[in-house]
């Protein structure tokens, strides 16, 4: 089996590295900011040193393309985001990004013949920590979200809207280079796991056969506010108490519907929040994540059961929002894992708990993403790590998984 280069693998992390580092290390790069935007002029630099042809398209989204042998088939294209989160790490979104360089670069400097052209793509604002929500630009290409309104998005904390910044950035291409599935036929997102599961077990590679489906809900429990020093307790109708309550009720009754389901209280908002008060309102989230849509579907049917009344409080419930289980191609699938295998490496089957570009883009186009392991399992902080050699086997298995589909696709 063919493999890249270790140390250039390395060199192209440590060097993007310092594009908005911190003191102490890890990095802010939020999307389209200076950081970013050296970030972008650096992989352009580096993609045509190559003879790549980088173009954008209008939502500034990067494209590197090699041309392949056969003329007219559609494009292979491998990538993900540049941006991080505010004290972020070094490796998420990046390292898909500098991978797919790498199996390019691999495939250039050796002269491997490829029928298919390459590209190496990198998705503006992925994280949505400067322009809310996250996977904005690929959400638009896909249509969740029109671009008109997220022109209007002003950044958190600041003045400045999407549409400035893009305009700003020197990066708006025309709209016909977005990624479609006209001149694109596969889509390939190497990134860290972000949890802790390849590390626990011992494992090279992720295969990750889809992201979880998930559903976000608010509970509010509403009671009466009173006198804490004059209300005896049995006369309180205490809408944290009820929560507390709730809240525990629901580990108990979700913790029993699958080992592998993951639910979340993260959010909490107790009114009036005086500590002389009984609070007469609370609202918490909960979140669940689990790939079997009937495992979220038992989840929805605990919450709307849950008692109408706690402890003289009123319970209801909103739906915020949900997405149902993404599943990639087998095709694809099938590439990844046999080039795991044919380079040894342990490996296993296993969907994100997080969403990835590659959720919207596999509407669009055969995708798959490939996991390496994390560090203790932690992301979006500034210790996000992965060894030199946990990134090299990722892009090696990228390198023989995109040589697979580019013979059958
Ligand atoms: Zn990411």
């Amino acid at each position: 089996m063919l493999t890249t280069n270790l140390d250039r693998m390395d060199e192209k992390l440590k060097a993007f590295s310092k594009f908005g580092a911190l003191e102490g290390g890890g990095i802010t790069r939020l999307s389209l900011s200076a950081p970013a935007l050296e970030a972008r002029a650096e992989f352009k630099r580096r993609a045509e040193a190559l003879g790549m042809a980088v173009a954008s398209d209008d939502i500034a989204n990067m494209y590197a393309t090699y041309p392949g042998s056969e003329e007219g088939l559609p494009r292979i294209v491998m990538g993900s985001h540049m941006d991080s989160v505010r004290s972020g790490g070094n490796y998420d979104g990046i390292y898909g990004v500098l991978s797919s360089l790498e199996v390019a670069e691999t495939i250039i400097t050796e002269g491997i013949k490829l029928r298919h052209p390459i590209t190496v793509m990198v998705w503006t604002n992925e994280e949505g920590a400067r322009f809310e929500p996250a996977m904005m630009s690929s959400g638009i290409v896909m249509e969740k979200f029109t671009k008109e309104s997220m022109l209007g998005v002003v950044e958190t904390g600041g003045t400045v809207t999407f549409g400035e910044a893009l305009a700003a950035s020197g990066w708006v291409g025309g709209e016909a280079n977005r990624l479609n599935s006209r001149d694109y036929c596969a889509y390939f997102e190497p990134h860290i796991e972000q949890g802790p599961v390849l590390e626990e077990e011992g494992l090279d590679i992720g295969v990750v056969a889809g992201v979880v489906g998930m559903v976000n809900y608010d509970i509010i429990l509403e009671g009466v506010s009173s006198h804490a020093g004059t209300t005896p307790q049995s006369y309180r109708k205490d809408a944290l108490r009820a929560a507390s309550k709730t809240i525990l009720d629901l580990w108990d009754k979700l913790g029993a519907l699958a080992g592998d389901l993951v639910f979340t209280t993260g959010e909490i908002t107790c009114r009036p929040n005086i500590h002389t008060v009984v609070p007469n309102y609370v609202k918490f989230s909960l979140d669940a994540r689990h790939q079997d849509m009937n495992v979220i579907a038992k989840v929805v049917d605990v919450i709307e059961n849950l008692p109408k009344d706690v402890y003289g409080c009123k319970l209801s419930y909103e739906e915020h929002w949900g997405r149902k289980t993404i599943q990639f191609n087998d095709k694809l699938l099938g590439y990844v894992e046999g080039a795991a295998k044919g380079l040894g490496y342990s490996n296993k089957r296993m969907y994100s708990g997080a969403g990835h570009d590659a959720q919207y883009v596999s509407e669009l186009l055969p995708s798959v993403m490939i996991f390496i392991p994390s560090k203790d399992g932690l992301s979006h902080t500034v210790v996000e790590y992965s060894s030199p050699e946990q990134t090299w086997h990722g892009a090696n298995v990228l390198l023989n998984a995109l040589i697979e589909a580019d013979k059958n696709l």
